[in-house]
């Protein structure tokens, strides 16, 4: 019995195969069936099967062959395969607090539009939210003569607790309620395919795809924005736990009984390293003009740290060793191959000196190898909206694959 139970059915076993060859010519941007065969390891016959019911279904397409720029080329040459870009349009949009980054792609991963948004509030009723997103994806998709109705499918990337197979947020600084069923708001309310994960897994599948992690089975990305989030790839696939909240790394607990974090909890990294942990002291030891904005604060403490002053050089130094500490936990627990930092703001740059890395590597365990890589990648909100897009992209393609299997 459990030999039959571990053997896929026929459909699944077609669905794995469509999959696998859809990712081997997603990778490559363009291959010839042979190459796909070696690649999967799968018959030529068995190859050419599978990617005419893709081409069939609209997903793959046959690019000519160039013709040869001189006599030397042997052989004839052969006709690739691609992606087919329009075959979907997808869109991913970064919820980051108080704006929204978003982008538009093609199924072979071509941007076609970007947008931002301000947002009028840090935390909004479910309702709101989607509204807001609502209104701003019509005005994305307006940017190429486009609609909401021509999206196949939509990633949204937010920080917060989220359970990415269902889509539900049990606690996200982006909304004023908990436990919200936010993926069902968004489809009901937009009538697309909507796919939910937290923001520091899709940057880490961003980084997977058109990053630092190309190529490389396990890795962790450390976020640091207005929060500290990770996303761990372990052979390949990003690790969500059981409950789907697994790699919180700004709340592992780095103080007992320490000071007061976003989540209710007390003593989490993230209530000494975040923004509003940084702003926290900097308004007690600091003084600011009663006008000022959260944003102007923390410019003014990052100046006044970088000429010299002493309250503010003792805030960040303090939530620096705080930094180096949870990244050496890090490495000691996972002894990754890579730790790639990625954040936008170049306001965080004190946390990837050199004073930092190498307090952090005075915690790891030594042995007579060298400590794990660890790479700083800096790039913008859009890159992680690219990131949900991907997210958003991987869905669809396995709705399609399973569309494919219900027409067959
Ligand atoms: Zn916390």
């Amino acid at each position: 019995m459990a030999r039959l139970e571990r053997t896929a059915s026929g459909s699944e076993q077609r669905e794995n195969g469509r999959q696998q060859v859809l990712g081997v010519i997603r990778q490559s941007g363009q291959i010839a069936r042979i190459d796909i065969a070696r690649e999967t390891g799968f018959s030529p016959a068995t190859v050419t099967a599978i990617t005419s019911d893709l081409i069939r279904a609209g997903l793959v397409e046959e690019i000519a062959p160039e013709e040869p720029r001189s006599g030397n080329r042997r052989g004839r040459p052969r006709v690739a395969l691609r992606l087919r870009g329009d075959a979907h349009l997808l869109a991913g949009i970064k919820v980051a607090v108080r704006s929204l980054s978003m982008v538009l792609i093609d199924f072979d991963g071509v941007t076609l539009a970007e947008h931002h948004v301000r947002l009028p509030d840090d935390a909004m009723p479910p309702a709101r939210f989607v509204d807001e997103i609502a209104k701003a994806l019509a005005d994305l998709t307006g940017k190429i003569g486009k609609t909401t109705r021509d999206i196949s499918g939509l990633g949204v990337g937010m920080s917060g607790f989220i359970d990415a197979p269902t889509g539900f947020v049990h606690w996200s600084p982006s909304l004023d309620t908990r436990n919200v069923d936010i993926r069902s708001l968004m489809e009901t309310a937009l009538k697309l395919p909507v796919f939910v994960d937290n923001d520091a897994n899709l940057v880490a599948l961003a980084e997977q795809m058109f990053g630092e992690g190309r190529g490389v089975s396990n890795f962790i990305v450390v976020t640091l924005e207005q929060g500290v989030g990770m996303g761990i790839v372990v052979d390949g696939r990003i690790y969500r736990g059981k409950r789907g909240v697994a790699a919180e790394f700004g709340h592992a607990k780095v103080h007992l009984d320490g000071a007061l974090c976003r989540c209710g909890q007390r003593g989490c990294l993230e209530a000494y390293v975040s923004d509003y942990a940084l702003l926290r002291e900097a308004n007690v030891l600091m003084r600011f003009g009663d006008k000022t904005t959260p944003e102007d604060r923390l410019d003014m403490l990052f100046d006044a740290a970088n000429a010299g002053e002493q309250p503010a050089q003792s805030i960040l130094d303090r939530a620096s060793r705080m930094f180096a500490m949870g990244l050496a936990n890090v490495i000691n627990i996972f002894d990754p191959h890579l730790i790639i930092l990625s954040g936008e703001q170049f306001s965080h740059d004190f946390y990837y000196a050199d004073e930092v890395l190498a307090a952090m590597k005075n915690q790891v365990l030594k042995i007579d190898a060298p400590p794990p890589e660890v790479r700083i990648h800096r790039w913008s909100d859009l890159m992680w909206a690219k990131g949900a897009a991907a997210y958003a992209t991987e869905g669809i393609t396995e709705l399609a694959v399973r569309g494919m299997n219900a027409d067959a």
